[in-house]
């Protein structure tokens, strides 16, 4: 497993690996979520190169950038474990150098959810997206659908900019009970991690009783008052366009349910399809 910390590096090695080359973008601190994006890019693609870059970008000024976990040995012992051929680990100086001044902006799927609780994070996220897909050149990226809104802006992003690219998305890990992995779920106190499983035991029988003909708007009102009872503080719980992220007050497929909640200092993010 080659290990590349500048563009010129990362072009020679992918230069001389064979074709078709996936991406997967990463911040490190690797977890069994991630190994779930490497192990289908090996399915997909003759070459994987996984990149870890914890992008200041898409962090606002009260965000946790600072705290964010970071474990280069153990992410990179991970990967070659997992048999990704490159890893990609440029510095923020190489990523931004002094002087960069452009980013990108995605309109539609960035309004509302975590574009309005994180004012920026998606303009961060498209620049360092668009990026990483013109350093390395893959034919097919991956994504996690954990992070649902942020799957559709990256979709939508590369149809608008005709990127010569596959986005693929990949179904949510979780723990045995539920809760998606997550490298911020090593915040939570002992509490905390027994109440965090509820986040998605909700969205399940939310979505079970819009499925079952209950009115959309009640539904969701059983939910959020579902997530203060088991102690998590709902940002957000909605029914949305899976592609446009346009909420829906009736269910029109293909629909989305899509939370996020806050529980002490972490905020939990995740979602379910309904069918
Ligand atoms: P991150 O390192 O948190 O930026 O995540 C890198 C990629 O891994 C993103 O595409 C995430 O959606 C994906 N990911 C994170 N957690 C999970 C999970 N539990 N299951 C599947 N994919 C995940």
């Amino acid at each position: 497993m080659h290990v590349a910390r500048t563009v010129p590096d990362l072009r020679r090695a992918v230069t001389a690996l064979p074709r078709p080359l996936a991406l997967v973008p990463t911040m490190g601190a690797l977890h069994a979520g991630h190994v779930a994006l490497v192990d289908e890019a090996r399915r997909r693609a003759a070459t994987c190169c996984t990149s870890i870059f914890v992008n200041p970008l898409q962090f606002g000024p009260n965000e946790d950038l600072a705290r964010y976990p970071r474990d280069e040995a153990g992410d990179l012992a991970r990967l070659d474990a997992a048999g990704c051929d490159l890893v990609w680990m440029p510095s923020v100086d190489t990523m931004y150098p002094p002087g960069a001044v452009t980013t990108v902006e995605v309109g539609g799927p960035t309004e509302g959810f975590e574009g309005a609780a994180r004012p920026g994070h998606f303009r961060g996220v498209a620049t360092v997206v668009l990026k990483l897909l013109h350093q390395a050149g893959p034919d097919v990226a991956l994504f996690g659908e954990k992070d649902w809104q942020q799957l559709q802006v990256v979709r939508r992003m590369a149809a608008d900019l005709d990127l010569p690219v596959e986005i693929a998305g990949v179904p949510t890990v979780r723990e045995p009970d539920g809760l998606a992995l997550s490298s911020r779920n090593r915040f939570l106190s002992p509490a905390e991690r027994a109440a965090a499983p509820r986040l998605f035991a909700v969205l399940r029988s939310v979505a079970a009783r819009i499925a079952g003909g209950e009115a959309v708007a009640d539904a969701l009102r059983f939910g959020r008052d579902a997530l203060r009872d088991a102690g998590l503080a709902p940002d957000y719980l909605d029914l949305v366009d899976a592609e446009t992220m346009r909420p829906q007050r009736e269910w029109r497929s293909p629909a989305r349910l899509v939370a996020a909640a806050r529980l002490g200092t972490v905020r939990l993010l995740d979602n379910v399809p309904v069918p």
